[in-house]
């Protein structure tokens, strides 16, 4: 890919859950050949490591407690010093709260060409998602009766295995997950929005759109 500018590339994609959020994001740093970090992902690395932070992490995710802005920050910096971050980095799931986006804004190199980019799908579309979503027990590829269904009827394409919902998935569960993600999300949009950074897509057009009209904005921001 063709740079206009050398300054490193932060992009900080925000979007509720079930949004493809995941997808764009995984897509996006192979476009931009820039690390696609998740707080999900580092605590579990953390964990699995058995670091020093990812005991702490533990312990306050054992007790059904947030993690504190600090440690998440201290597990975030600490990825971000790592090389293949020299280029840039995209977040997905931090900054979740407005110390943590402060944090990140202040130790940022200055230079940073700094996008957030803001997937918006309506709640009651992705509730509408979820209700379709059928698991493989057995490989886990994921189909949706509406969008993408099975060939057969509750049968794996993959490896024949049976299909399933997850109760993750049942309406009201879904809702609550909305509930928080606004409820955090709202400040954050706010902040990024009176900064100047923050483009709003629309998430409810089929991933590829999404991908597209994301790719255009980028680069016409490098
Ligand atoms: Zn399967």
């Amino acid at each position: 890919m063709l740079k206009k500018s050398q300054a490193p590339i932060a992009i900080i994609l925000l979007g509720p859950p079930g949004s493809g959020k995941g997808t764009q994001a995984k897509r996006l740093s192979q476009d931009y050949y820039i690390p696609h970090i998740s707080t999900g992902d580092l605590f579990r690395e953390h964990m699995i490591a058995q670091t020093p932070l990812g005991q702490k992490i533990k312990e306050f995710m054992q007790s059904g407690l947030l993690v504190p802005d600090d440690l998440v920050m201290e597990m975030l910096f600490d990825r971000l010093a790592r090389p293949d971050c020299l280029n840039g980095y995209l977040l997905d799931g931090t900054p979740r709260t407005l110390v943590q986006a402060d944090e990140l804004a202040h130790r940022q190199d200055p230079h940073t060409v700094v996008l957030v980019l803001c997937l918006e799908v309506p709640d009651e579309e992705i509730i509408k998602r979820a209700r379709g979503r059928l698991v493989c027990r057995q490989c886990g590829v994921i189909y949706n009766r509406d969008i993408s269904p099975t060939i057969h009827e509750n049968k794996c394409d993959n490896c024949g295995g049976g299909v399933y919902r997850r109760p993750d998935d049942e309406p009201e569960v879904v809702r609550k997950r909305l509930e928080v993600y606004h409820e955090q999300t709202k400040p954050l949009i706010q902040y990024y929005d009176h900064k100047g950074l923050l483009t709003i897509f629309d998430g409810k057009q089929p991933p590829d759109v999404v991908h597209a009209e994301l790719r255009r904005y980028i680069d016409s921001r490098l």
